[in-house]
């Protein structure tokens, strides 16, 4: 008999912690989320690429989650993401992760076997004309070489997903872990028509995945808030809820599948959007929220005063005078304005009250800085060479660091979106 295939609920945050030690913080606001009545399902996400920066290995997150569900006595499901992985960064992930994202954003484009595009295209005669889907007014028309020409785009990508799916599907299982596959990290965002088109394409390669990763429309920069058009993002956001529910009926896919929102952490003004379509659609989402953990770090160390927020001041020199470096793996998700940018000399001078001012999240403060908040965003890596000196610090400002992460989560995250 196999065992009972893992299944992602409803609701899930992806919660990464760059440095391992705020689990437990994290996990605290999915006790207080379900003491509210709403069930959250944690699960912890860090990229290769952020374990290559800090130098830290899989396990480490493993370990983290492991302890502090112990800690907290949580008994329902949580997961570990190994995030943004491929097939050459794969296998460093497979004995400690249930849950993998299977990025295949650079294979986008990349021309698609013209035999196997005519064989997609011949298989889904009902792809093309008038697709009335339920919940969406207007049908969508496509022709023919509408269909070619999406899935010349999409069809090498699946073909990889597939491939990367297989490959930890003989070590671990099929149904051992959660599949997601995700295309955000690239230039133009997917329209729901191209959505349909990448599932049935999902579905024909054999990869049953619970969530699926497109690029929206507008600008999903790490740590801010979403920039672009409200109200088209709504609509493609209920237009790409109808997709799946479609696409789970007409392929067989898994019955959860959802959407998974990458960069999905502080992008406030999407949220009642996003709420009141899930509602709507009865639908489930995944929030990707990894970075703005490491930043109520920074503010928790700020908000203790002396030594903290000396560590703090320091952070944001070495991140400013290594600005470029920092910002290279980030360039597409992140829009710095220099210019707004304070010298190290007058931060060094600030408060604690100026620096968590300039750092929160709480864009009705007006010495709130975005340009701030997105550098140290991506400055982690100056807290990783700074090593035992930066974690003695984390542990003692424990309680305003681990009460910043919490409320964070709690209060700008999960309360908007599933309260
Ligand atoms: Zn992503």
């Amino acid at each position: 008999m196999s065992p009972t295939p893992l299944v992602l609920g409803r609701f899930s945050l992806g919660v990464g912690d760059r440095f391992a030690h705020e689990a437990e913080a994290q996990l605290a606001a999915c006790v207080a989320a379900r003491k509210l009545g709403v069930e959250i399902v944690p699960v912890w996400n860090k990229s290769n690429r952020e374990h290559n920066i800090i130098g830290s290995e899989p396990a480490s997150t493993r370990a983290a989650a492991d302890a502090a569900v112990k800690a907290l006595g949580w008994k329902s499901p949580y997961f570990l993401d190994a995030d943004h992985i491929g097939l050459k960064t794969v296998d460093r992930f497979v004995g400690v992760s249930d849950f993998f994202t299977i990025d295949v954003a650079d294979f986008i484009a990349q021309p698609a076997d013209p035999a196997a595009v005519k064989a997609f295209v011949d298989r889904h005669p009902e792809l093309v004309g008038t697709i009335a889907l339920a919940g969406i007014d207007r049908p969508f028309t496509t022709t023919r070489a509408d269909v070619e020409r999406t899935a010349a785009k999409f069809l090498l990508a699946v073909q990889e997903a597939g491939k990367v799916h297989r490959h930890i599907a003989a070590a671990k299982g099929v149904g051992r872990f959660v599949p997601e596959i995700s295309m955000d990290e690239t230039d133009s965002p997917q329209t729901p028509p191209e959505l349909l088109v990448i599932l049935a394409a999902i579905a024909d390669e054999g990869v049953p995945i619970q969530t699926i990763a497109p690029k929206f429309t507008g600008r999903f920069n790490k740590g801010v808030d979403y920039v672009g058009d409200l109200a088209q993002f709504e609509r493609e956001f209920n237009d790409d809820l109808c997709v799946i529910a479609h696409a789970v009926r007409r392929y067989g896919l898994p019955a959860n599948l959802k959407l998974s929102v990458h960069s999905g952490s502080d992008k406030f003004s999407i949220y009642p959007a996003i709420r009141r379509a899930l509602a709507k659609h009865g639908a489930g989402v995944h929030v990707k929220t990894a970075g703005t953990t490491w930043l109520e770090e920074v503010i928790g160390l700020a908000e203790a005063g002396g030594a903290g927020l000396a560590l703090a001041k320091e952070i944001y020199a070495e991140a400013l005078s290594h600005m470029d470096e920092l910002c290279q793996p980030y360039a597409t998700v992140i829009d710095i304005d220099r210019s707004r940018l304070p010298a190290a000399a007058v931060v060094n001078g600030w408060t604690s009250g100026q620096f968590v001012g300039a750092l929160r999240h709480d864009q009705g403060n007006p010495l709130y800085n975005a340009n701030i908040r997105q550098l140290i965003h991506v400055g982690f890596k100056v807290a990783a060479k700074m090593g035992p000196r930066y974690l003695e610090q984390l542990k003692a400002c424990r309680e305003s660091c681990s009460r910043n992460v919490t409320a964070n989560l709690l209060e700008r995250h999960i309360r908007p979106l599933f309260l």
